[in-house]
């Protein structure tokens, strides 16, 4: 495990576990269609066949496994937190695999003599799952065990055990190979998903940053224009956060911002709000869809969570808590430089608002009072 220590080794395991499960919902949907066509090919072709009845009531009974894992794997899939069901699911089911598969080889060795379902086993299971070595050796020694136990029931030749030797060999070195392939893609998927995320993010409030609202205005801006929708934009700045600063020092700045950014971001909480922090105490929030007073409405909200949070402000007295003004613009964009008009306007209502006394919503020249817009 050494090699990848850069990323948590349970944070890696909990990936392999996804991985797994992905990986039983793949096999287990691809046999669950294979199964019935190979049933069907049976029944057209009229293959001769001692072992009628038995051959296809086995096939029948591997089918519905293979439903029933695909619909556990669906589930493990959507509760991903459920490790332990997740881990119990991968497992059981590649151990009904290797006893399925053994008797489907064992059969077909009966009744062809052809050793292609146990080729395919073993392709699959060294291949397939993201198994750690003690996991493959364990299931490896379980399928081996069964299938020689089967075959020593029938008249073997040489050339086949030879055959299965070399394989089993074979498979043994792919299996290492692969393992170790999928394991650097898995961390490297993991590590480039969290730079990206980083470089797009205000690492204190987890807000936006500038390049990661950009990047999302980039694609959200030609669609509003498409479909002439309006956007909207709010900057909202705290009120006299120098002097906050000033009285309990940068770290308790610093929480206060997070606290801040906190109550924005879950009160503009809609799938295509944005909000973003664009350096010190300043955050843009950006509303796709925002029409009429819907914007200074949710202005509104914003400001009196803020002021719910109740942080002792600077002056120290009983009912002065940290508190924002916000200034809201919005329209219907025509062309791409419409973000930089929304900000120009969203700043002069801001500036609005911070003449007007603080505490405030502005858009244009108009100063929302509180109580105008439901607030107490
Ligand atoms: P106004 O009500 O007019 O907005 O007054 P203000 O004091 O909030 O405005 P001003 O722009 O003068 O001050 C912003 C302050 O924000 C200055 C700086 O001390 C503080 N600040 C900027 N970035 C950070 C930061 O990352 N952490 C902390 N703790 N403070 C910051
Ligand atoms: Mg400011
Ligand atoms: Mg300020």
């Amino acid at each position: 495990m050494k090699k990848f220590e850069l990323l948590r080794e349970d944070k890696l395991k909990r990936r392999l576990i996804r991985e797994n499960i992905k990986r039983v919902h793949m096999t287990s949907a691809v046999f669950s269609v294979v199964l019935p066509i190979i049933m069907i090919l049976h029944a057209i072709y009229e293959l001769p066949l001692e072992i009628r009845a038995v051959y296809y009531s086995f096939l029948f009974c591997f089918e519905l496994i293979s439903i029933a894992f695909f619909t556990i794997a669906s589930y493990s899939e959507r509760k991903k937190k459920r490790y332990r069901i997740s881990i119990l699911t991968y497992r059981s089911y590649w151990l009904v695999m290797i006893l399925m598969m053994s008797v489907l080889s064992y059969m077909q060795m009966y009744q062809y003599q052809n050793m292609i379902p146990y080729c395919l086993m073993t392709g699959i299971l060294s291949l397939v799952p993201m198994f750690s070595g003690m996991e493959y050796i364990c299931y490896m020694t379980l399928q081996s065990g069964i299938i020689v136990f089967f075959y020593t029931m029938l008249d073997m030749q040489p050339s086949h055990i030879i055959g299965i030797t070399f394989f089993n060999g074979t498979m043994v070195a792919a299996y290492k190979y692969f393992y170790e392939l999928q394991l650097r893609t898995i961390m490297m998927k993991g590590k480039l998903f969290s730079l990206n995320k980083s470089a797009e993010e205000d690492p204190l409030t987890k807000a936006l940053n500038r390049r990661g609202l950009d990047k999302k205005l980039n694609t959200i801006i030609p669609y509003a224009i498409r479909n002439k929708t309006a956007v909207a934009l709010l900057i909202v700045d705290i009120d006299n956060f120098k002097k906050y600063n000033d009285t309990f020092g940068h770290p308790e700045g610093d929480k206060c911002l997070k606290a801040v950014a906190e109550a924005i971001m879950k009160t503009a909480a809609r799938e295509n709000d944005l909000t973003a922090r664009i350096g010190g105490e300043e955050f843009l929030i950006f509303v796709n869809g925002g029409e009429k007073e819907g914007p200074v409405k949710l202005a509104e909200m914003i400001r009196k969570n803020v002021e719910a949070l109740h942080l002792q402000h600077y002056t120290r007295e009983k009912g002065h808590y940290v508190t924002v003004s916000i200034g809201v613009a919005s329209m219907i964009p025509k062309n791409l430089n419409c973000v930089n008009e929304l900000y120009h306007e969203a700043d002069s209502s801001l500036y609005t608002a911070k003449k007007s006394g603080r505490n405030i919503v502005a858009w244009k020249d108009r100063v929302y009072e509180a109580k105008a817009v439901g607030a107490e």
